[in-house]
């Protein structure tokens, strides 16, 4: 469905904001259905369920021990550094000459170990959950079991005996395909057309089967989703609607939590906790907002990104319509450089909790995160993927709305987050044709 002329007159009268989105400016949109955590807005997930998530992870230490030598530093742990990116903040400032307060740190997802994004949260953990589901089933485990079973022949066995199917743009792909064929299964990965060249041959070299599928993300979907459930042993990874990948990415905020601990940065009313989340279909920065909720309740604010060309989340929650609307509909084209978000329709499961509990949505051009990504690299030697630099104009974006205003906020006192989402899997010789293109953008 692309609406008519007609039609879209409509919306733009409903909702103003629609015209600049459609014109394709960067725009911020400040949610006014952000609910207060006091008063426990209704949510399909708990905190309870987080923390199982977390115990699930811990059940498979042992296997990431074994399997997963590059797991040894944080003891069979995935999980990122948490870094302060002084310099980078100072380069900020000048560049939009406006003043960033508070301090600003980077969240580096990049180094995520096995898939170097933040898929290696959400997509790691659903193959798991099914694995461990597997294996219960066929009376191999127990909840007491030694995890480190599951590198064994009879898992092995097991788990041949089922495919796992998933579509992505690239990331997701990724992270299912090579946790799936570890494990032992057969696995299929449907790629949009926005998928690098280098993400297929990678997972090809592991043993998963590649389809490349002509259209974007939602008809890679479609597609993934009728062929994997075709198959009576098959089990398919829905991004579009996966309460699994969800709880995986929330496990995030635990984590988080304990790494502020540590370097004793207080989260409470005087110290409100901001945290900017580069979003395609929602799921992933869903998660890690809705585990921060629960920690932090009404001190943390969590902002989400989107690319100008793919404001998926941003249209759903604007509108109302969530996931019944694409940015085609509304005749956006869906093309932008950052593939992981390319995405032009939301999670119906994701969005159903996030719009409640974000504070906003910005939206930022292709240009400016080719310019992020240089900017990082000669003012930290920090390397990300274009999508993964999104949040970082979060704090001077912010700053020029009246949110802190409305809030109250003391912004002197405010630790800001760019949760940065991917990276370090990019080879070289892309990464140094991303570089060369944010120098010539000024
Ligand atoms: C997938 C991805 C995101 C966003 O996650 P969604 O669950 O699709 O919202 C952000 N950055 C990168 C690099 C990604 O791969």
């Amino acid at each position: 469905m692309v609406f008519s002329e007609r039609d879209l007159n409509i919306w733009k009268s409903k909702y103003p904001l629609l015209t600049d989105i459609i014109d394709l400016g960067p725009v911020f949109w400040l949610n006014s259905n952000l609910k207060c955590m006091t008063d426990s807005p209704p949510l399909p997930v708990s905190k309870r369920d987080m923390e199982e998530a977390e115990s699930l992870w811990e059940r498979f230490i042992p296997f990431f021990k074994k399997e997963f030598p590059e797991t040894k530093s944080t003891n069979g742990v995935i999980e990122s550094p948490l870094k302060e990116i002084a310099t980078m903040k100072t380069e900020l400032e000048q560049k939009a000459a406006l003043a960033i307060d508070g301090a600003l740190y980077l969240k580096c997802d990049n180094q995520l170990p096995i898939a170097g994004s933040i898929k290696a949260r959400g997509g790691i953990y659903e193959v798991l959950q099914h694995a461990e589901a597997l294996a219960m089933k066929a009376g191999l485990i127990n909840k007491e079991s030694n995890y480190e079973i599951f590198s064994s022949e009879p898992m092995k066995e097991l788990f041949q005996q089922s495919t796992i199917g998933v579509a992505s743009t690239g990331n997701l792909g990724l992270s299912i395909g090579i946790m799936s064929a570890k494990l032992g299964f057969k696995v299929s990965v449907y790629m949009s057309a926005d998928a690098k060249q280098w993400k297929k041959d990678l997972l090809r070299s592991k043993g998963v089967t590649v389809y490349e599928i002509a259209g974007d993300f939602s008809e890679a979907i479609r597609e993934g989703r009728q062929k994997t459930i075709a198959d009576p042993m098959g089990y398919f990874v829905d991004d579009e609607d996966s309460k699994h990948l969800f709880l995986g990415y929330s496990v995030a905020a635990l984590r988080l939590q304990k790494q502020l601990q540590e370097k004793q940065i207080k989260v409470d009313k005087e110290h409100p906790l901001f945290v900017y989340l580069p979003c395609g279909v929602g799921g992933a920065p869903g998660g890690i907002a809705f585990g921060l909720k629960q920690i932090f309740g009404d001190h943390v604010h969590c902002f989400f990104v989107e690319p100008t060309h793919s404001p998926a989340l941003l249209i759903g929650l604007l509108t109302g319509e969530k996931e019944k609307v694409s940015v085609q509909d509304f005749g956006i084209d869906n093309h932008t450089d950052a593939d992981g978000l390319a995405v032009g329709r939301p999670s119906s499961f994701a969005t159903s909790i996030s719009e409640h509990l974000i504070s906003g949505i910005y939206t930022v051009e292709d240009n400016t995160l080719y310019n992020l990504l240089t900017l990082l690299v000669d003012s930290e030697n920090i390397y990300l993927e274009p999508s993964a630099t999104a949040g970082l104009t979060g704090p001077n974006r912010v700053k020029q709305t009246n949110y802190m205003k409305q809030h109250d906020i003391n912004s002197e006192q405010v630790t800001h987050i760019a949760w940065a989402t991917g990276g370090d899997l990019v080879p070289k010789a892309d990464m140094e044709q991303f570089y060369e293109k944010g120098k010539q953008i000024d």
